[in-house]
């Protein structure tokens, strides 16, 4: 076994070896790593045999999480096809759009999903029917597959917080080197006196599969580094996900800010024995210092070791993770570029701009996408000449760590003025009535852009427009103060990652 695999069918090949330790544990089902090499290998014949899949090949995946789609997507790379992680969430037309984008030659599909997609031509091989097949060729050995590095591997959709989402490619190589980054930070816990052995940390994934945040970051380097991933299946329920981490004694936990939410709205969490948890990790969206120091008060996870990463679809790890040392020093920073990641804050025109100034975080590394899947225009915008990758995100460097500031497409233009709806955001929030806001540009004639707020507020509260008004007018310049408001109790509209979805809250006159 090569120390460094330069496929991800060859580093399933060499699964097997953690023989008999878990892979995969559920609520009512545990996988080790030689069954579930084994059920590769015969899922991946199946593949070959029964549906003519090969090299270059794409097998979609529409289904919510679980061991089958963990499985597929193994199988996919064991027969050299790009793997699509389609989003669960999907509407029948959205998926519809993935499928008629990437034009897979098989999709696997759950119950739910195969309902969406009763019109396609694709074949379909429903997720309840994967372990039957892959049992019917049980004893088949792994297939021997040519691929290169830089063939495609895996196409995941962006979150679509900005507009449609873009299929992102990911290449063997891209994937690879991300297992390389794990395995190097294993190594160097394990010299700096880590006292738990790499293999015997279990990560809890209950984020969608189809996330980046998940795939790239749990299920793919656990069966590198032979640990071990304890999935939540279904809705995140918070009493459900508290009973699996003690039972399963969790050592890592990353999660997104809205389901850290629902645990602080939980009653009572301290029924659980959740000692085993060394680390708890934020990722995929902002959030406020104030909700990470409520955290750290509820959860005595959060309290020693809560971290904040920065990273997106594009990228296939995070770019930045902020310790809990960077924290407390900087309560709104995402820290310091990972291992392996260049970072730079560029101007307009693509000059690199010195640390204070504010710009586009624009990064190069080798975990970054190939471009987007059939989208030449997209691509070209985000991926330049000299290969530096632009985020689309506003943001600058202080003490070397970055902190963002917007997105550029969520930047407020009013009148010449720079308005940041996290800032305006951020002090609407602190009113003890006002539950959650989002704050967007919407256009003025004269001004160019106006601020518009939806506020979302308490059950029977009776707070009014001239009362947000002048809260906001006491805390922030004139021309960040919104001149449009809508006052709610329906929960702003969120995507799987758990971000408003601004496209929904824009008024429509
Ligand atoms: P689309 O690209 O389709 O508009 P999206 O950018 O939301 O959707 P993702 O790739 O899932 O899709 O998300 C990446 C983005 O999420 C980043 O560009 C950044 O704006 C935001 N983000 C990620 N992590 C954090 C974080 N820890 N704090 C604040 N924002 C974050
Ligand atoms: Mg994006």
């Amino acid at each position: 076994f090569r120390n460094r695999a330069r496929s991800l069918a060859e580093l399933v090949a060499a699964s097997a070896r953690h023989g008999d330790r878990d892979y995969i544990v559920t609520e009512d089902r545990r996988i080790s790593f030689r069954r579930h090499a084994d059920q590769v290998a015969a899922l991946a014949t199946a593949l070959r045999e029964e549906y003519g899949v090969g090299r270059g090949d794409r097998v979609a995946i529409a289904a919510a999480n679980a061991p089958e789609w963990i499985l597929a997507f193994w199988a996919a790379m064991s027969v050299g096809a790009v793997a699509v992680g389609c989003n669960a969430w999907w509407s029948a037309r959205e998926l519809d759009h993935g499928v008629r984008l990437t034009e897979p030659s098989l999709i696997v599909a759950d119950t739910k999903r195969a309902a969406l997609l009763t019109g396609s031509p694709v074949p379909l091989l429903p997720l309840e029917q994967v372990d039957e097949l892959a049992q019917r060729y049980a004893g088949a050995p792994m297939p021997a597959v040519d691929v290169a590095e830089d063939d495609p591997a895996i196409i995941l959709f962006t979150s679509g917080t900005s507009g449609r989402p873009k299929g992102a490619v990911h290449s063997h190589r891209n994937v690879c080197s991300v297992i390389e980054y794990h395995r190097m930070n294993d190594a160097l816990a394990a010299a700096h006196g880590d006292p738990i052995d790499p293999r015997d940390r279990r990560y809890l994934l209950a984020l969608p599969l189809f996330h980046i945040a998940c795939l790239h970051n749990l299920a793919v380097p656990r069966l590198a580094t032979g640990s071990t991933v304890v999935m939540h299946q279904g809705s995140f329920d918070v009493d459900r996900v508290l009973r699996l981490v003690a039972r399963e004694r969790v050592t890592n936990w990353g999660a997104v800010p809205t389901q850290a939410h629902r645990i602080l709205e939980h009653g009572d969490i301290s029924q659980y024995d959740l000692s085993s948890l060394t680390t708890f990790s934020l990722a995929s969206a902002p959030s406020s210092a104030a909700f990470k120091q409520r955290l750290r008060e509820r959860l005595p996870v959060a309290e020693r070791s809560l971290v904040d990463s920065y990273g997106m679809t594009e990228t296939c790890t995070a770019l930045t993770a902020a310790s809990p040392a960077d924290l407390a020093e900087a309560p709104e920073t995402l820290g310091r570029p990972i291992a392996g990641v260049q970072l730079e804050i560029r101007d307009p025109f693509g000059n690199a701009l010195p640390d204070g100034q504010e710009g586009e975080v624009c990064v190069r590394s080798a975990y970054n996408m190939l471009g987007y899947w059939n989208d030449p225009r997209a691509t070209a915008d985000a991926i330049r000449a000299d290969r530096w990758l632009h985020t689309g995100d506003i943001g600058v460097i202080e003490h070397g760590r970055l902190r963002l500031s917007a997105r550029r497409s969520d930047l407020i233009i009013r009148g010449g003025e720079n308005v940041y709806p996290a800032e305006v955001e951020g002090v609407l929030a602190e009113h003890p009535d006002v539950q959650e806001c989002a704050v967007l540009g919407v256009s003025h004639p004269d001004l160019g852009q106006e601020v518009f707020a939806v506020v979302v507020i308490a059950p029977g509260s009776v707070l009014t427009e001239q009362q947000l008004h002048d809260y906001a007018r006491e805390r922030l310049a004139h021309f960040k103060v919104p001149s449009r408001w809508r006052i709610t109790q329906e929960p702003l509209p969120r995507n799987a990652t758990g971000k408003v979805v601004r496209t929904e809250v824009r008024p429509t006159a």
